[in-house]
């Protein structure tokens, strides 16, 4: 059997970071207690279950606002994912004197400063991201002004002022998709601002799945949940190649591959790399 590593693998500097600042967290006693998840840190449940076994206490519910769920809390410490939050959460956990570890990713930051930037000079801001999507989520809640693009289909239903238009997008889209809104955005409004915000773990892994060689199967490895996981998996599936989207060894374990000789093997950014190893030496053992 072929095995083809596509490179990188391993968690981006924004994963990296984040995780560093919450397991240095959970081990300083000086931190009040109970320390909160607000939200997952990142987007794979091992590392979730983890944080849990060293106490930690998951606030995530689905169909409840981080605001919300923060309301119900009256001390601790609160863990602020790398996919960052609105600035109602850090005035929220302020008036209720919380402690705040914020493990915000610079990229997402940045999105943030732009945006707010933007608006004060008066320009219509439009974000191309995922509804429902924990960094999404943190942009919108800069201001209800803000306007959602979620395809290119809803680009073409925007009213704005042509003359002061700013877009953005989330930093884990799908880089064929996103350069699709964007193209039709310069044309319809040629004076826009456009940052395409898209990072560069995100890039140079899905460039990596839209280049690489002939594979009878590509194996994604990440959380069903993480986006720039299952954009891998479209990069790889757009260029023909039958792609699989796994968590762990045991998904693969079930997989019948008999009928395949070369193999291809990538990884989101949020995917720790052992587990990526124990898929490499199962395949490299058992097939
Ligand atoms: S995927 Fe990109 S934006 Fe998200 S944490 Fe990693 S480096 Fe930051």
């Amino acid at each position: 059997m072929k095995i083809i590593r596509l490179e990188p693998q391993g968690y981006c500097s924004g994963v990296k970071n984040a995780l560093t600042m919450a397991y240095q967290a959970m081990e300083n006693p000086d931190l009040p207690r109970p320390i909160y998840l607000l939200g997952s840190i990142i987007h794979n449940k091992t590392v979730i279950e983890d944080f849990k076994e060293k106490g930690a206490i998951l606030l995530e519910e689905k169909g409840t606002s981080k605001t919300e769920l923060l309301k119900k809390i009256s001390k601790g410490t609160i863990i602020i994912s790398a996919h960052g939050v609105s600035q109602e959460i850090y005035s929220l956990a302020d008036q209720k004197g919380l402690k705040l570890i914020d493990t915000t990713c610079g990229n997402v930051r940045w999105i943030h400063k732009r945006i707010q930037q933007h608006l004060e000079e008066g320009y219509t801001c439009l974000y191309i991201g995922m509804k429902g999507h924990p960094e999404c989520e943190g942009v919108l809640g800069i201001s209800s002004s803000i306007l959602l693009i979620e395809s290119l289909e809803q680009a073409k239903f925007i009213k704005a002022n042509p003359e002061k238009i700013y877009v953005t997008n989330q930093t884990t889209l799908s880089l064929y998709d996103t350069k699709q809104i964007y193209d039709y955005l310069a044309t319809a409004y040629p004076n826009a601002i456009l940052d395409n915000a898209i990072c560069k773990a995100t890039t140079i892994r899905q460039e990596a799945c839209y280049t690489q060689e002939r594979v009878d199967l590509c194996i994604v490895v990440g959380d069903k949940a993480s986006s720039n996981t299952k954009k891998l998996a479209l990069a790889s599936q757009s260029v023909g190649i039958p792609t699989i989207l796994v968590e762990n060894v045991t998904d693969v374990q079930k997989l019948s591959l008999k009928q395949i000789s070369s193999i291809s093997i990538t990884s989101g950014a949020s995917t720790p790399s052992h587990v990526v190893e124990e898929i490499i030496t199962y395949l490299e053992q058992e097939v």
